[in-house]
């Protein structure tokens, strides 16, 4: 195709945008229905230099020295001035991933605003370490910690909420003073290039916030984490992308904050009330089309309640909606890609072939016209699989779930636990104490008792083992952005 059957997404470096060269483009293609509706210009290796360049002088030029209050007031323009051009995200959200617009306009954009709005009342709040410490003699000394901007930061995040997280990792990094170079996924280029535009709009400094398309592997996203002028890497995305940015970044021992993959657990004990417990599981399993690290893939059930909450949630995965994204009775949008579809099937192949049994799902619906040519699949529930299966183990990342029974809440916490991923659990019951002690010895960063996906966003977020390394949130995503240099005062 040439450039004239779509738009250009472009790249932005140095406060402007990079006008596009013919040969390094790719297309963004519609999940919803296979259409190429944009053309996105790769980065090269020269202009990623450039972006790092340009973020190393505008932090030189006086931004990494800004006030705490100017900063704090920057990232609240940003959030008024998203919700003024909110339609606009929208849009570029439903045109880069296919998701229904209620969900585009309720979770994505709107977490983008508070995101901002979060970090600019956390950074405007924080304070810094200080020790009086004795000393012989009735002496004392005072030791206090400055935090200082990171430096440039290299900003790689995945397609499944892709403004969302970006925002998730923009808005603590500008609030701690760095510069930032950020490569959205290939799958989903748009909003962070219209967030550039906001971002000048509110008067953020030329070469502070850079965009760069491309890939993982020999294009951007390498040429950026392997480059000698980035400070850190904040990265989201899979284990195994994790790992590989580990390596890349190890011989020059920078700091990384990882948001790797999941295969969460939900346990669901039999004093639980199954209405309230079902609309929870729902949420959970097929959110996003399971497309969030947070989505439950094991659901755990008390042996006297397995059948009623088997059938309960069958009967309301078959009354998800699939359809077109700007239809506002749209519950559930396509998977963002056929290839992830084809992953996805080939996990369907493996359950079959393991002995599972298919409650509801297994295969592609069939939704007419256009959307045919997208990468839909059916919300799936399976049945007898167990822990020993590799459906069980493997992320997945689709609308699916192997549902399994226990008897006692010893069982079921080490079945949770019988994992090597350790990023969010749900527990759902009516006894008090039961949930607090369940949630507590869940081997996770997030545990959630009677809800899922409920978020303060000062706390601490992230996970263990293969789910990742660090933690983000409130002053966890402070001390990510910073460096601190302890100054020691003899009195
Ligand atoms: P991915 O690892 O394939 O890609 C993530 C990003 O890394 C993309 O921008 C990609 O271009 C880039 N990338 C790929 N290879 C690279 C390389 N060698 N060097 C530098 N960059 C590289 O992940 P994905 O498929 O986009 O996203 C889905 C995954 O993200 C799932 O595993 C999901 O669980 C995880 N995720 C985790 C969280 C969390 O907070 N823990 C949130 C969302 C998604």
């Amino acid at each position: 195709m040439t450039a004239d059957n779509g738009r250009w997404i472009r790249n932005f470096v140095d406060g402007e945008f990079v006008e596009p060269d013919e040969h390094r483009g790719f297309g963004k293609v519609d999940p919803a229905t296979g259409a190429v509706h944009a053309r996105v210009h790769e980065a090269d290796r020269p202009l990623v230099d450039r972006a790092v360049a340009a973020a190393r002088r505008a932090l030189d030029d006086g931004w990494a020295s800004t006030a705490v209050r100017e900063r704090a007031a920057l990232l609240r323009r940003a959030a008024d001035r998203i919700e003024e051009r909110f339609e606009e995200f929208v849009a570029a959200e439903i045109a880069d991933t296919g998701k229904p617009v209620t969900q585009a306009r309720e979770l994505d954009v709107a977490r983008a605003v508070s995101n901002f709005r979060t970090f600019a009342d956390v950074v405007a709040a924080a304070g810094q370490e200080s020790f009086l410490t004795d000393l012989a003699g009735g002496k004392q000394a005072l030791n206090y910690a400055v935090r200082k901007p990171l430096g440039v930061v290299a900003v790689i995040v995945p397609w499944n909420l892709p403004l969302l997280l970006l925002t998730w990792k923009i808005a603590p990094a500008l609030a701690c003073g760095n510069a930032v170079v950020v490569k959205p996924s290939e799958e989903t280029p748009g909003t962070a290039a219209l967030l550039a535009e906001v971002l000048a709009e509110v008067g953020l400094p030329a070469g502070v916030y850079n965009v760069l398309h491309g890939f993982g592997g020999d294009s951007a996203g390498e040429y950026v984490t392997s480059h000698p002028g980035i400070d850190g890497v904040t990265f989201t995305g899979s284990s195994a992308t994790g790992s590989h940015v580990m390596k890349t970044v190890a011989p020059r021992v920078r700091p990384v904050s990882f948001e790797l993959g999941g295969k969460n657990a939900a346990i669901v004990f039999d004093d639980v009330d199954i209405d309230e417990a079902l609309t929870g599981l729902t949420k959970s399993v097929f959110s996003n089309t399971g497309q969030v690290c947070l989505c439950t893939e094991r659901v755990y059930v008390q042996r006297s309640v397995f059948d009623e909450i088997a059938g309960g949630l069958v009967e309301r995965a078959r009354g998800l909606r699939l359809g077109r994204p700007l239809d506002e009775t749209t519950t559930t949008g396509p998977l963002i890609s056929r290839t992830h579809r084809d992953k996805v099937l080939r996990y369907f192949e493996l359950a079959e072939r393991s002995g599972a049994e298919v409650l509801t799902g297994g295969g592609i619906p069939r939704l007419g016209e256009d959307l045919d040519g997208g990468s839909w699949i059916e919300p799936t529930l399976w049945t007898g699989l167990t822990n020993a299966d590799r459906v069980v183990r493997e992320e997945i990342f689709g609308p699916v779930a192997a549902l399994i029974p226990f008897d006692t809440e010893a069982e079921a916490i080490a079945l949770a636990n019988d994992t090597d991923y350790g990023l969010a659990a749900s527990v759902w019951t009516n006894d008090l104490r039961r949930g607090h002690r369940v949630a507590q010895s869940m081997d996770v960063g997030m545990a959630w008792v009677n809800t899922w996906f409920l978020r303060d966003l000062r706390s601490p977020f992230g996970g263990a083992g293969l789910s990742g390394i660090g933690r983000e949130g409130g002053a966890s995503s402070l001390h990510f952005y910073t460096e601190p240099t302890n100054v020691c005062v003899q009195l």
